[in-house]
This record gives C-alpha cells, sequence and structure tokens, in this order.
C-alpha cells in the first residue's frame, strides 16, 4: 500500500505529532476501548486492508508471502518473527520461526507436513523459539519425514579483552545448534515414537541433495534412521559467501519447482547471520533477517519485487515504549543507552531503512519493514524517517497475517482473517514404516507389528475402567 500523504497527516495527526506511550494500555480505567483512541493500540494501515481467506488457491504465476511473526518481542498482535512463502509450482519455505508463530500457521491452516524446510537467518532465539513445537509435533502429525534446517556455519570468532582473557571460539553454528536441539527433545522424540514416526516412501540423503540441488549429501544429527520425521539435517552455510563467484551462495535449487534460494551476509550482533533471497518464475523476495544497512544488501536487492527488511524505532522511542519510564526518570538515561548500543552493533534504523531503498536500482516493487512494533504511532514516525530518504517508492509495514500475493502485473496486500479455535491441518496421509516401539498383535501367531502405546510407563497404580480383580465399573473406557 503506498501512502497518501492525506494518509500520512492521518497517521502523524493521529500519534499527536509524537509517541503515544507504550506498555500498560494507557485508556485503562476508562470505558472506552483505547484500541479506539489510543494509537499506540491500533494499526489502522493493516486494519484497512481487504480480507485474504486462508485456503485460497495459488495462481501458477503467483508467489504468496504470509507473515506469520514480525516482531522482536511477542505481542498478541505480533510474534517474533516468521515469514512463510509459497510458490504457484507447489513449492514452500519457512523463513525463520520466532516465537509464538506456531499458533498462526495452525490457524491460516499450513499442516506440519509443508513445515519442513527451514531457513534460520541466525541462531537468535527471536527467531528460533518454535522450533520445538514444528519439530516435536511433526512426526506425530503429518511430517513423518525429516526436518530440513539451514542455517549459518560456526561464527569462529574468538574475542580478547582488554586484559588479553579471551572467549570462544565456540561451537556456534548450526549443526551444533541441531545436535544440542536433537539431544534436548529426545524425551519427547521417544514418547511419541509408539505411533510412526516416517512415511514408507521418504526421499534418501542422496535423493534430497539431487532434487534441492545440495552442494553436498546432508548428514543428520543424532540416531535417527535417515528417514525418519526425527531425523534434523542441518545445512550449514558459509555465512561469508555473497555470490561474488556465481552461484557460491545457493542454499537450495529445485529443478522441479524451478525455486533458487541463495544468502548473503547480513550484520547483526555477531559473525555468522545471512539475509536469504528466494527467485522463481521471474519473481524474487529477500528476507533480510536482522541486519545493518549493508551495501550487499544494496545490490541484491536492486529489482527485487519484494524486500522484507527489517528496522527498529529509534532509541530514545524504544527505550520510551520499552522501558516504560518517563524520560525525566534516571533509568531511562540507561535504557537509552543500551537501545542506542543495540541499534548500532544489531539493526536498521528508520532512517538508515529509507536511505537503503534510495540505493537500490532500481528499487524493490514492494518494500516491507518488519521486525517492528507497528502501530499508528510507530508508523507514522518511521514514515516521516523514511520519506526523507526515499520520498516515492512502494513501503508498507509487516502485523502478523498480512499475506501479499505476487505476480508480474500486481502486489496484492491482505490480511488472513482466521479462527482463534483452529485445530492442526493435516494433509493426506500416506503409508507408514512400522513404530519404534512396537509388539506382536498376537504373542504366539505374530502376524502383524502393532503400535506399543504403553511400552514406556508404568501402569500399576493406573485406576483401571473396570477393576479386573472385582469387576467394578469405575468409568467407561471410551471416554464417556
Ligand atoms: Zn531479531
Ligand atoms: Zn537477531
Amino acid at each position: 500500500m503506498k501512502l497518501t500523504r492525506r494518509q500520512m497527516l492521518k497517521l502523524s495527526g493521529a500519534s499527536l505529532g509524537g509517541l503515544a506511550l507504550g506498555g500498560p494500555i494507557s485508556g485503562f480505567g476508562s470505558t472506552q476501548d483505547p484500541k479506539t483512541t489510543d494509537p499506540s493500540q491500533r494499526n489502522s494501515l493493516y486494519d484497512a486492508l481487504p480480507v485474504f481467506t486462508p485456503g485460497t488457491k495459488l495462481n501458477e504465476d503467483e508467489m504468496r508471502i504470509t507473515f506469520l511473526g514480525t516482531s522482536c518481542i511477542p505481542r498478541l498482535s505480533q510474534e517474533c518473527n516468521s515469514v512463510y512463502v509459497e510458490t504457484g509450482s507447489g513449492d514452500q519455505f519457512v523463513f525463520d520461526c520466532g516465537t509464538g508463530v506456531i499458533a498462526k500457521y495452525n490457524a491460516l491452516g499450513v499442516p506440519m507436513s509443508k513445515m519442513n524446510k527451514i531457513f534460520f537467518t541466525h541462531l537468535h532465539g527471536d527467531h528460533t523459539s518454535d522450533l520445538i513445537h514444528i519439530y516435536c509435533f511433526g512426526p506425530s502429525g503429518d511430517r513423518k519425514s525429516p526436518l530440513y534446517l539451514w542455517g549459518p556455519a560456526n561464527s569462529g570468532w574468538t574475542y580478547y579483552d582488554p586484559l588479553g582473557a579471551h572467549r570462544g571460539p565456540y561451537d556456534d553454528g548450526t549443526r551444533a545448534f541441531c545436535q544440542n536441539f536433537r539431544n534436548l527433545m529426545r524425551w519427547h522424540s521417544e514418547s511419541f515414537s509408539f505411533g510412526s514416526t516416517s512415511f514408507t516412501d521418504n526421499p534418501t540423503p542422496e535423493e534430497i541433495q539431487t532434487a534441492w540441488g545440495l552442494k553436498e549429501v546432508p548428514v543428520k544429527v543424532g540416531d535417527d534412521a535417515d528417514t525418519d520425521g526425527y531425523a534434523i539435517f542441518p545445512i550449514e552455510l558459509d555465512w561469508t559467501l555473497n555470490g561474488a563467484v556465481a552461484g557460491d551462495n545457493i542454499a537450495y535449487y529445485n529443478e522441479q519447482t524451478r525455486v533458487t534460494v541463495k544468502h548473503f551476509p547480513a550484520i547483526h550482533t555477531r559473525r555468522g547471520s545471512v539475509s536469504y533471497k528466494l527467485e522463481w518464475n521471474g519473481l524474487s523476495m529477500i528476507f533480510s533477517g536482522d541486519t545493518k544497512p549493508n551495501t550487499d544488501m544494496v545490490s541484491q536487492a536492486g529489482g527485487v519485487d519484494v524486500l522484507v527488511h527489517e528496522m527498529v524505532m529509534p532509541a530514545y522511542d524504544w527505550a520510551l515504549k520499552n522501558s516504560g519510564l518517563p524520560p525525566s526518570d534516571p533509568n531511562f538515561q540507561a535504557a537509552m543507552e543500551y537501545a542506542t548500543q543495540v541499534q548500532n552493533s544489531s539493526h536498521t534504523p528508520q532512517g538508515a531503512f529509507g536511505y537503503l531503498l534510495s540505493q537500490m536500482n532500481p528499487p524493490p516493487r514492494l518494500a516491507v519493514a518488519t521486525h517492528f512494533q507497528a502501530a499508528d504511532d510507530t508508523i507514522a514516525s518511521a514514515m516521516r524517517s523514511v520519506r526523507n530518504h526515499y520520498p516515492a517508492g512502494e513501503v508498507t509495514f509487516a502485523s502478523d497475517l498480512m499475506v501479499l500475493t505476487v505476480s508480474k502485473n500486481e502486489i496484492r496486500q491482505e490480511r488472513a482473517v482466521v479462527s482463534d479455535f483452529a485445530f492442526y491441518p493435516v494433509s493426506p496421509l500416506k503409508p507408514v514404516s512400522d513404530p519404534l516401539y512396537w509388539k506382536w498383535d498376537d504373542p504366539v501367531l505374530k502376524t502383524a507389528k502393532v503400535s506399543d502405546a504403553t511400552a514406556q510407563v508404568i501402569l500399576t497404580t493406573q485406576i483401571q475402567p473396570t477393576d479386573p480383580d472385582t469387576n467394578k465399573f469405575n468409568y467407561r473406557a471410551d471416554g464417556y
């Protein structure tokens, strides 16, 4: 959506020339719903978008970009960082999966089986937290096939402080992350392994390498079978590569769906963060992850259809919102200094986002600021800064459940209307392998292996539906 001057003025007016203090709802105690009166409690830009109905078929020439999490702090209107991209050729990708996003994936009807390719920009918690749920409940749902996880290799960084003491290097890359994660989830994965955790037709790592154009045969972490749903295959990326040697930064290339995913270096907090660029059918999108403004982004984003780029509010505004302190409070200065340090080491300020866009040639068809707490007051402030440098191009602000449908002719911006009461969506189930915890159907005849759901529990103190000794009825075994 292009903000007209009139909309801009309206937003500016709504914010009364500055930021409304966030934190506790400032209309609390009044009988009016603060969402109608408080510019820090609503996002008029988002609310004005037309409705998208989940399940709407994607045309063969369209790419869809859905925002599941768009903030770095979990809030009910914006969970933490995740973008889901689907192509008209039937491929789909998860970019980051921060805190709280799985409920939104569910509500949109995205089954676990379509969340098997996850691309991490970096290993911060606000970009990785919901991996626990996605990993754990895939195999008990309809992802009875391995999880593939792209992310940066080791940072390799060693730090010497002024007295010569050093930290690192640590084993801090995506493979180590996955290895430890696999062990962390052992209790969970065993507990669900009384049911089948793999389809019989899952491809081998060699077949995956060919299908997805991987540089090497992927190697799993842990002791799961190569085709098991609890197997994790990390695909580590050399985060220094930027495509200077053609193709050196290709993370994924699928000949069948014609999708290419490339990576290039981001500048964020410490070494080892990347941004991703997805190209398909003459369309492209970039997901920056977290980064300071950088020249790799400028060269990669020239002519991109949709640029999804992080942005942070000014340190003063952040301190005001995040600390809840008035500027006169002695602790406010410390909050502001910390916010300034975070910005300096890690993020793209509002004006820098505008400048960055002004350097791209040609500019993106649509630039989307994300990782940003989007409300009427913050958007008005951001738009003023962005427009100082980038007066005319299309800019918008991501909020959760925003849906972009991209084709050569248009980029449709909509907001998905979903149920707050969704269950897990599933895709059609296929033949499955034997479970790991199994027993013979008949101890004598041994004609079939069946699930042994109680193999891992001690049942001696269980209250039976009907007491086998006294034949006393306690409750109905079917739950009624
Ligand atoms: Zn972040
Ligand atoms: Zn981060």
